[in-house]
């Protein structure tokens, strides 16, 4: 098994470059989708973040209301380090059974936006980076719907390319069009990941 940490700032690509990998035949493993299933209705997840925050935080048919949620710790490094003690273990621990149940000789990729952030490098067998300028990140994240103000913020609580390219065994830049990135990522997949898969 090859196991590679994918990370990148939120709007850098992260989620195309994933794609382009499994269309090569990586198995992913999504650390934004583990996030939501670890707090579906009926598991203990949302019943622990219930029990932290209060009932303000579901929706009228009891599902986690996110929004809520956010405006909550927003702002308030400590409730964000309540939250974030509750689904962090769970995202991990799920993680972890997703890849023990992948074919022992899978190329594993696993989608971490806050891998630099949270010291996870060394879990990996290979850290990928996706670095893309700020402005084009923003510019891209206003078409996914998100306001310019809210991109700057989310993106200024992130670590930068710098620190990320200060991790990453390899990094490829996404500030031109997707064609280019395929051409990197079959580059990539060509020359690291070795053939006898
Ligand atoms: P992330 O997962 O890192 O947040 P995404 O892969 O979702 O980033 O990319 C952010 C947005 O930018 C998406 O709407 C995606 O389709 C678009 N995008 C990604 N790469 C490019 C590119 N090279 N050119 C134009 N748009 C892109």
């Amino acid at each position: 098994m090859l196991r590679i940490g994918l990370t990148g700032g939120i709007g850098s690509g992260k989620s195309t470059v994933a794609r382009l990998l499994v269309e090569r035949g990586a198995v992913l493993v999504d650390a934004d989708s583990i996030a939501r299933e670890v707090v579906e209705p009926g598991t203990s997840g949302l019943a622990a973040v219930v029990e932290a925050f209060g009932a303000d935080v579901l929706t009228a048919e009891g599902a986690l209301d996110r929004p809520a949620l956010a405006a909550v710790v927003f702002g308030d490094a400590g409730e964000r380090a309540r939250l974030d003690g509750i689904v962090h273990p769970l995202v991990r621990a799920r993680a972890a059974e997703l890849v023990a149940a992948a074919p022992a000789d899978a190329v594993v990729v696993q989608d971490v936006p806050l891998l630099v952030e949270t010291g996870q490098a060394g879990s990996y067998d290979l850290v990928l980076v996706v670095a893309t300028d700020v402005e084009t990140r923003v510019r891209r994240l206003l078409g996914r719907g998100l306001s310019e103000a809210d991109a700057r913020a989310r993106i200024a609580s992130q670590a930068t390319d710098e620190e990320r390219a200060a991790v990453a065994d390899v990094v490829l830049s996404n500030d031109g069009d997707e064609q280019q990135l395929a051409v990197q990522v079959a580059r990539f997949w060509d020359e690291r990941v070795p053939s006898t898969r």
